[in-house]
């Protein structure tokens, strides 16, 4: 019952369609009940020598029934798919707009995979079963209908119906009941194969490098074996259904020729009313077939709905958070710790971090690859919220602060640099249209990509291509610098962005950074020493603890961990040189 308000929700915009159509179907559902009474009282008038003016009459009633029938019928078909297509385009909108508003840890917690078949296969189930609504409706109707006709022509013959409906239902109980159980691990399957596809794809260099083909092709093929092994099961016993069906379908006829006759030679029963008997045994027992064939998938869409609505219904609203306009002086963690997992305090992989930042600080980040340096600012940024501890911008905690506000605060470049496929200025706005032409050109030069983009022919309006594939890995990151310096915001988040950079331009970007950017507090992250030993204050983190925090100069007295990477880097350059 849930699920149909909220179907009746998503219905927004084409709920004149449903509506139109109960009706119809309704009308069209009388009618087909009406027809074969028709019938049997011209068999019954030809039987009894009525007037011709009798027998025209009846035949042309259900002529003009046929035509009504067919005009039915191309409605039925036109709000149907107005309304199914309708439905599935609002639910996919609601999906992908949510999906956008997930909170970082909600949105790691379902993964990519799952999102991506619930945007999919899921909506498309959906839509197939909604496709079916007219039956749904339909077939109900008709064994109401011909049902209580039945029972006013011959209440003894209607027995009939007593033993081969619950027959059916029974039938369709254990096939539901099974299908339910293949469905639900289809679509897992499913996940499981959206992931190994994404994978793949992205990664399709390194599969190539490593020469890892046949096997990344034999692990695909155990998960579509996997798929087509739960698709056999529940098929299998949905293809026993229909014979099944029909075999209880003529049985029934059958005993009712047999009764029925001998009630003809007892004058007790027409044979017009035996014909209409007939007729609406078969029309109730073929309603309960299509019942049986279309409540398969419908039930199991409902899974997939349910699926989507566990998106849906993911809380991204926070009623504390509010806005925060204030101009900002200071920035504190305080005995910061977090961890990925479900709030398992023991295994923090960021341990009691603490360091006051003020206004218009150049603060670097170092430390070894994977000891906590973008979990940090994932931090910082409001992306995810501590396990324990608290983040303050000036004096407000910063969990309180919503996503709006905090976008407005933080420039990020991250370290995966995500770029969509489009034109250099629409990935460099992001769909910020306050953005006018100048600060583009300004924070291109910044970033040291203006040259190479107005080396192109169309300039800013060169087309990007899916997740940059045109371009090299150093121009990505400075796209991605010029991304995050054009909204000119108070403060700016850079991970390792200059390490595909050659030495003489990330000098540059460095240099424009101090610079141009004084009026900004920044957060630097790099792994190489270099980058970030004149900022004014230096974090280093070690294995998620704070392992120091000072001057460059001040680190390479207190902090070991420091001393060492700045002497080991200094090694390689010397090497090189
Ligand atoms: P760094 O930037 O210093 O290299 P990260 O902050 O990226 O380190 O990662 C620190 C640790 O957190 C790593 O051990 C990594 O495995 C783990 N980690 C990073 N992102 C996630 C995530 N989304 N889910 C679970 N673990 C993660
Ligand atoms: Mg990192």
């Amino acid at each position: 019952m849930k699920n149909l308000n909220r179907l009746w929700f998503f219905s927004k915009g084409y709920r004149y369609c449903l509506v139109l159509l109960v009706f119809i179907v309704g009308v069209g559902s009388y009618l087909e009940i009406l027809i074969p009474k028709l019938m049997s009282d011209v068999l019954d008038a030809l039987n009894t020598n009525s007037s011709f003016n009798t027998i025209s009459k009846f035949c042309a009633t259900i002529v003009l029934f046929s035509f009504i029938l067919i005009l039915e019928g191309i409605g039925e078909g036109f709000f149907v798919s107005t309304w199914s297509a309708g439905v599935a385009k609002n639910l996919s909108n609601a999906l992908f707009s949510k999906v956008l508003d997930l909170q970082s840890k909600d949105a790691d917690g379902f993964g990519f995979a799952t999102v991506l078949t619930r945007l999919t296969t899921d909506t498309a189930n959906i839509r197939r079963a909604l496709q079916m609504i007219s039956s749904f409706v339909k077939c109900p109707l008709l064994i109401i209908f011909a049902i209580t006709a039945s029972i006013r022509i011959n209440k003894e013959l209607s027995l009939i119906f007593l033993i081969a409906v619950p027959l059916f239902a029974i039938l369709l109980v254990i096939i539901i009941k099974e299908s339910r159980k293949h469905f639900r691990k289809m679509l897992l399957h499913y996940d499981e194969m959206n992931q190994m596809i994404s994978e793949n794809i992205i990664a399709m260099r390194t599969v190539k490098s490593y020469s890892k083909e046949s096997y990344q092709s034999n692990k695909f093929n155990k998960i579509v074996d996997n798929l087509r092994f739960e698709n056999y099961s529940s098929e299998k016993l949905t293809a026993l259904n229909s014979p099944i069906s029909k075999m209880i379908i003529n049985i029934a006829i059958l005993i009712l020729v047999w009764v029925g006759s001998r009630q003809i030679i007892a004058t007790n029963l027409s044979v017009g009313n035996l014909f209409c008997l007939i007729s609406y045994t078969n029309q109730i027992l073929m309603q309960a077939l299509v019942i049986s064939l279309i409540l398969v998938p419908l039930l199991t869409s409902q899974i997939s709905f349910g699926r989507v609505l566990e998106i849906l219904d993911v809380d991204t609203i926070d009623n504390n958070q509010t806005n925060f306009n204030e101009e900002i002086n200071t920035i504190t963690f305080k005995n910061v710790g977090f961890t990925y997992a479900d709030s398992s305090d023991s295994n923090l992989l960021l341990n009691d971090v603490s360091f006051e930042v003020k206004a218009n600080e150049r603060i670097g980040i170092t430390g070894p690859s994977g000891s906590g340096k973008t979990t940090l600012l994932k931090l910082l940024m409001g992306l995810y919220v501590p396990t324990c501890g608290d983040i303050f911008i000036n004096d407000t905690n910063l969990k309180n602060i919503n996503a709006i506000s905090t976008s407005k605060i933080f420039g990020y470049a991250p370290q995966k640099n995500w770029l969509f496929t489009g034109t250099i200025k629409e990935n460099i706005c992001a769909g910020d249209n306050k953005i006018n032409a100048e600060m583009v050109k300004k924070a291109c030069e910044d970033a040291c990509i203006y040259d190479y983009v107005t080396s192109h022919p169309k300039g800013f309006d060169s087309i990007i291509e899916e997740e940059g594939k045109n371009l090299s890995g150093g121009q990505k990151q400075r796209m991605s610098l010029a991304r995050a310096l054009v909204r000119n915001l108070p403060v700016i988040v850079l991970d390792n962005i200059t390490s595909g950079l050659d030495r003489i331009t990330e000098e540059k970007v460095l240099t424009n950074l101090k610079q141009k950017y004084s009026n900004t507090t920044q957060f630097i992250v790099s792994d190489k020493i270099s980058s970030i030993k004149d900022a004014d204050k230096i974090i280093v983190i070690n294995r998620g603890k704070l392992a120091g925090f000072g001057t460059h100069e001040s680190l390479l007295k207190e902090c070991s961990i420091y001393k060492e990477m700045d002497e080991s880097q200094k090694e390689v350059v010397e090497d090189v040189e």
